[in-house]
């Protein structure tokens, strides 16, 4: 009797000690700042930015062991299957299995998801098969699902989810976010820096919990107003009595990063399948990058063991990351220029704080240091051998706006593929960087008929008429087809057309936090 007793509380203590235990293992998440800032990959996702400032990293990246001869036999979805239950262990594996089929159905046109095409000799990862025509889609179809399955967990939490916009990031963070209850989203683009096709994709958005609208200033003035607003301890505790709290759906969430790694996997058993390559064979990739998320993904993808050489980073005109990529000098006192590629007129990447944390070997003391001379400077510097360890894996170039058309000309003409200005910079890049020893995939960020002015003045010279027209002439030129969904927006109606100060922004959010929670 007595025995049992004691055999049962022991089991009941074991129990509990063990049900402990998997709690911290799974509190694997921590500020990029601060180690002991720790949480589990449902409360990162939730709160999208550290409460210090830093972004949230994933400690065990590097034991997720990728299995090449596994990976051959999955499908997209499957391969975001493992993804996602590797690097999100508080989510269980039918939570992640629903997420996944519901992000991933037909509101894709291409069945692979993001096919890898061969076009001449170039092999292109085209990402934009999506609803909003850009590769945003394929996080931003994800990331509202997992949001809302962690929510379900906390009872009477409603989110309000502030985005920045360099004109991609919105459409395709107010799409995947439309509807969804307790969850409300406000967009805010700049004003005078993104395409009209952009700009009304997001102004005749439908939906019962969302608010757009535009800001005098550019993306970075943008950016950081939201980052101040998540930091605004008044405005948090206003909005917490509501029983709101703010979250993100830029890149700086790594619920918005981890599904990026997918299609990296996915582009290299492409590249295997079509016999391009060997399995285990190295490949280079190439990114058009602007706040750094796309090509981080692609260094996760490396570190858990997909045979990446190299990634080269495209830039613009505003090309802060090739100069520190080159010199180990990060300076955004810089003139901003705006160009024919404008989701990458950014001089604030945030990502790469990211990055920063790992080369560094994960020491937080010395990148709140770099983040703080960012911060006060608007510059900061790595010792040498940080910067030897980035350009082992990082190597970039950027690309004039004049080159990027005649790029976007030249590459028509010869195969008959019709890029976008980001990729036809990350185009030129890989044409300046690439060697043949390594096969190099670039990666197509979106359809060209989101830039259509931009892309119609390269191929076929400048023309006044209305994007709608410039749209139809485009598709009757080079015999493509634009997606549905750009050319419905002529029917639409302009829904959003507020433009506000950026101080003004705050008390906006406010307003609107009121409105569409009520
Ligand atoms: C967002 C975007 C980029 C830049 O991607 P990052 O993850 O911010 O580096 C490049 N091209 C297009 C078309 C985009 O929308």
């Amino acid at each position: 009797m007595w025995k049992t007793m004691v055999n049962d509380r022991m089991r009941a203590q074991k129990g509990e000690r063990t049900k402990e235990v998997k709690e911290v293992m799974r509190a694997c998440y921590h500020s990029t700042r601060n180690a002991s800032l720790r949480c589990t990959a449902k409360q990162a996702i939730l709160n999208g930015l550290a409460s210090d400032g830093g972004l949230y990293v994933f400690e065990h990246l590097k034991a997720q062991k990728l299995d090449l001869i596994e990976l051959m036999e999955m499908d997209y979805c499957q391969t975001a299957q493992w993804v996602l239950s590797a690097l999100l262990p508080d989510y269980d594996g039918c939570e992640i299995h629903d997420c996944v089929k519901r992000a991933y159905g037909d509101q894709f046109t291409n069945a692979a998801i993001t096919p890898l095409v061969k076009s001449g000799k170039d092999r292109i990862l085209e990402l934009f098969h999506g609803p909003t025509g850009a590769f945003k889609d394929i996080a931003l179809q994800l990331l509202p699902q997992l949001m809302s399955t962690a929510l379900a967990a906390q009872k009477d939490q409603n989110i309000m989810i502030l985005t920045a916009t360099s004109g991609d990031t919105g459409k395709a963070a107010l799409c995947g976010f439309q509807d969804v209850d307790h969850i409300a989203i406000t967009v805010f683009y700049p004003d005078q820096g993104v395409s009209a096709i952009q700009r009304l994709q997001m102004v005749t958005q439908s939906g019962r919990n969302l608010a757009v609208s535009g800001i005098h200033g550019n993306f970075d003035d943008a950016q950081s107003e939201v980052k101040k607003l998540f930091h605004d301890a008044a405005l948090k505790q206003e909005l917490m009595s509501q029983g709101i709290t703010l979250s993100s759906a830029n890149s700086i969430n790594i619920g918005r990063l981890i599904p990026q790694i997918v299609y990296y996997l996915d582009a290299y058993r492409q590249m295997v399948a079509q016999g391009e390559i060997t399995l285990g064979e190295k490949i280079d990739f190439c990114v058009p990058t602007g706040n750094f998320g796309n090509v981080l993904a692609g260094y996760y993808a490396k570190q858990m063991g997909l045979p990446i050489r190299r990634l080269i980073v495209a830039c613009n005109a505003n090309h802060v990351l090739h100069d520190f990529i080159s010199t180990g000098v990060y300076d955004r006192n810089r003139p901003f220029h705006k160009t024919i590629s404008p989701s990458m007129d950014i001089l604030i990447s945030s990502n790469l704080e990211r990055l920063l944390y790992d080369v560094s070997g994960g020491d937080c003391g010395r990148v709140q240091h770099w983040m703080h001379d960012l911060q006060v400077k608007g510059r900061f510097c790595v010792d040498q051998q940080t910067l030897q360890v980035i350009q082992e894996t990082f190597v970039s170039a950027f690309i004039s706006d004049r080159s990027c058309a005649s790029i976007m000309k030249a590459k028509y003409e010869q195969d008959a593929y019709v890029m976008d200005p980001h990729t036809a910079c990350g185009y030129g890049a890989m044409k300046q960087l690439a060697d043949d020893a390594y096969p190099c995939v670039l990666l197509a960020t979106a359809s060209p008929y989101k830039f259509c002015h931009s892309v119609y003045a390269a191929l076929f010279g400048d023309l006044a008429v209305d994007e709608f027209t410039l749209t139809e002439r485009l598709e009757r030129q080079t015999q493509t087809q634009a997606p549905q969904s750009l050319k419905t927006l002529k029917e639409c109606a302009l829904l959003h057309e507020d433009v506000i100060e950026r101080q003004d922004m705050r008390a906006y959010v406010k307003t609107q936090a009121r409105r569409l929670f009520q």
